[in-house]
């Protein structure tokens, strides 16, 4: 990890940034304590960014660091926030001393804790982590009975749970084994599937025994 100041000068000219304006002047603005020269030489020096005419800009390197910090800042304003009760503007200080303190594995499970926010308690966007990536793909993929969809709503088999053989049987003699793309067509007063050129009413039971893979895109 970075020393403090480093990462507060990186935090800020992210936030400046997230205003649209890089000006060395709204950086300062929002670090809160002077811009010594020697820390931007040190963070030039780092690679970690770039002074321009327009303003101060991140390197590649330097956004990720940022992203990183603004994340732990922002992720420690939710969990003091939410769990702690603290109001947005008190958070706001005590967040800024846990972005410096916290690893990365710790970030994560707090990211998880408080289920992957996606701002923070003034609305500003918590950059994602591995963890979010991850919750999300779990969602996107989930298997569920059949009888879980949404009418309209696309999916395709992953497997059929019945301890019937006959009805098994009978649902693969129609056609439907696993990866097969079907949509919910509706479920009351039965539940009809459409797959290829074919419409089927299945019994909620049945339903309730085909379990399939929610497609992300719905
Ligand atoms: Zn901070
Ligand atoms: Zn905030
Ligand atoms: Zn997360």
């Amino acid at each position: 990890m970075l020393q403090r100041r480093l990462e507060e000068i990186l935090e800020a000219i992210w936030t400046a940034e997230e205003k649209g304006d890089r000006s060395a002047k709204q950086v300062q603005k929002d670090a809160r304590f002077q811009l010594e020269e020697p820390w931007l030489e040190e963070l030039k020096a780092r690679d970690l960014i770039e002074i321009r005419p327009d303003g101060i800009h991140l390197t590649l390197q330097g956004r990720e660091e940022a992203r990183q910090i603004l994340r732990r800042h922002r992720l420690a304003e939710r969990l003091l926030h939410d769990v702690l009760g603290m109001e947005a503007e008190e958070a706001e200080g005590d967040a800024c001393e846990f972005e410096h303190a916290v690893v990365p594995e710790v970030t994560d499970s707090i990211c998880t804790l408080l289920g992957h926010p996606r701002v923070c308690p003034h609305g500003s966007p918590i950059p994602e982590g591995k963890c979010c990536r991850e919750a999300r793909q779990m969602v996107e993929r989930a298997v569920v009975p059949l009888s879980q969809l949404d009418s309209g709503e696309a999916a395709s088999i992953a497997y059929i749970n019945t301890r019937k053989h006959t009805r098994l049987h009978k649902l693969v003699a129609f056609g439907l084994c696993p990866g097969v793309q079907i949509r919910l067509h509706q479920k009351s007063p039965s539940f009809v599937i459409q797959y290829d050129e074919t419409q089927l009413a299945l019994e909620p039971e049945v339903a309730a025994d085909i379990f399939v893979w929610r497609s992300p895109e719905g």
